[in-house]
């Protein structure tokens, strides 16, 4: 068996949220899909650790915001690598409170969608919560959703980069490149492309990186990265 074939199934990066005004909550999923359309449904699936399953078993609503192909790291590890427990996640961040009462991140985001539960399904280490959609909008409809797979393998640094803000770095002729893989959340530095969502030039070797730089995912410090 090669689970490898497994990442060939489009899955989006999404922020789904719950809870209220008082009480947000919120955390990255990359399984949501619309499974009818009369009525119109979707099942998310959440993992049982995170706070947001609770909320949404309080409240009865989620809604999911779907990210842009450029959302920066930072935005992403917030949501996927931080709990509400120990970390403020609508402090800093663009959202509106929708209809349902939760909610609805803005930034960087291509659409939005509303959900009120209508049944949920123990799947083990997640929830999937079927729900039916109350609201459906645009908000940067310009941008392109992101895919997981662009996600893992290009902001990742599995594969180059193939965004706008790639250019040619200073050491590509010479061929003196570095990489690095995050040991906390797998993330790969990778001089040649360097970090451009922390502002790091592409070509800037591992150790030219300013002393306060930390993994733009998970906020990890240089000591928890080994060489690849
Ligand atoms: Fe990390």
């Amino acid at each position: 068996m090669n689970l490898d074939a497994l990442f060939t199934l489009n899955c989006g990066m999404y922020i789904l949220c719950s809870g209220t005004e008082k009480e947000p909550s919120g955390l990255i999923i990359n399984a949501l899909v619309q499974v009818t359309a009369f009525p119109n449904q979707v099942i998310a699936s959440v993992n049982k650790e995170s706070l947001t399953h609770k909320a949404i078993d309080r409240s009865g609503v989620f809604t999911v915001s779907v990210l842009e192909r450029e959302t920066p790291l930072q935005l992403i590890g917030l949501y996927g690598f931080f709990s509400g427990k120990n970390k403020a996640k609508f402090s800093n961040v663009k959202y509106f409170i929708g209809k349902t009462g939760a909610p609805v991140i803005t930034e960087h985001s291509v659409a939005y969608l509303e959900a009120k539960m209508v049944s949920k399904l123990d799947a083990g280490t997640h929830f999937l919560y079927l729900g039916e959609v109350l609201e459906a909008e645009f908000l940067n409809p310009e941008l392109k959703p992101m895919l997981y797979t662009y996600y893992r393998d290009v902001k990742g640094g599995k594969v180059p980069r193939t965004a706008a803000t790639y250019h040619a770095s200073p050491g590509e002729e010479q061929g003196v490149f570095d990489r690095y893989r995050c040991k906390v959340c797998g993330y790969i530095y990778d001089s040649r492309y360097g970090d451009p969502d922390s502002g790091i030039e592409p070509g800037t070797p591992f150790d030219d990186l300013p002393f306060q730089w930390t993994c733009p995912i998970c906020g990890a410090q240089r000591d928890q990265f080994e060489q690849v």
